[in-house]
């Protein structure tokens, strides 16, 4: 985490570096994406975007969102120097562009591109608004409530318990490893971007929660979307915990604000949620927005 926070304070200090400086320090920039293998053979890669998660196995290659275009390039790069084996499937968690803009780098390279039948129809959508569908590579496969095949000694598992960041958010777990990536579900101690536009519905996302608790462990280890600075990408149930209170206690605090005769407007202007005080830093008005259009809806 500390050399997050050095890239990052780095890359604000950078203009102020003489031409020679910059040199010195650019090793560093082209490097600045960064893999950590949480078991032998799977492994996360963070550098712009949602967390990706990676297999490695004798049968191929399994990997879970994509970042961005030029992000995936790194990672295929890497993936190329630790395996001679194909990607046999590309796994997106949702459609936002932070986890599928990447997915074009894998056009050819990748056998399968697979999410909730809802992520894809989401993933259309967005491109077809935007004027954006030449740079997209869309899943050739879907599923609807669960999807599990073997892929060499592992067993790869989607889940998907209803609306919650988007209303096509699936869970993907590695059933040996007992690892879970749960794309945008979690946004660790940071606020969450809540897509009502692609139905969202912050009460089911608790139940969501709810039931990731109940299905996996206390030994599973989770894979977040999203960590504020100074805190991990990777997580046990307690930090679902956490993060079902957060959404919990959010909603308890819009309720409470539309009770007392608060507008929306004054609603969001609130810098913290009570009990909830651990989610600092910007984007606040976002899911206080989401609680009170969907409590009023
Ligand atoms: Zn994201
Ligand atoms: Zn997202």
């Amino acid at each position: 985490m500390k050399r997050r926070t050095f890239l990052h304070d780095t890359a604000l200090t950078f203009g102020a570096l003489t031409l020679a400086q910059q040199n010195l320090f650019s090793g560093w920039f082209q490097q600045a994406w960064k893999i950590t293998m949480l078991t032998d053979d799977i492994g996360i890669f963070t550098e712009r975007g949602g967390t990706i998660a990676f297999l490695l196995s004798k049968k191929g290659i399994a990997v879970v969102d994509s970042q961005f275009p030029d992000q995936s390039k790194h990672l295929i790069d890497e993936l190329k120097k630790k395996s001679q084996k194909p990607i046999k499937v590309l796994i997106n968690t949702h459609h936002h562009g932070d986890h599928t803009a990447g997915n074009i780098s894998f056009k050819g390279i990748a056998e399968h591109v697979l999410a909730h039948e809802n992520s894809k129809k989401n993933q259309e959508n967005w491109a077809k608004q935007n004027k954006a569908e030449d740079k997209q590579l869309y899943p050739d496969q879907t599923y609807t409530d669960t999807w599990c095949q073997k892929l060499g000694k592992e067993n790869i598992c989607l889940y998907y318990y209803g609306a919650g960041h988007t209303n096509g958010d699936s869970l993907v777990h590695l059933e040996k490893a007992n690892i879970v990536h749960m794309g945008d579900l979690v946004f660790n101690r940071r606020h969450p971007f809540v897509d009502r536009s692609a139905g969202a519905s912050m009460k089911n996302w608790i139940t969501v929660l709810d039931k990731a608790i109940e299905k996996f462990n206390k030994k599973t280890t989770y894979v977040f979307g999203h960590a504020a600075d100074g805190y991990e990408v990777t997580g046990t149930a307690e930090d679902l915990k956490a993060f079902r209170n957060y959404l919990d206690k959010t909603l308890v605090f819009v309720e409470g604000e539309i009770k007392a005769g608060k507008s929306k407007d004054e609603i969001i202007k609130a810098t913290s949620i009570p009990g909830a005080e651990e989610w600092k830093g910007d984007g606040i008005d976002r899911p206080l927005t989401a609680a009170y259009e969907e409590l009023s809806a």
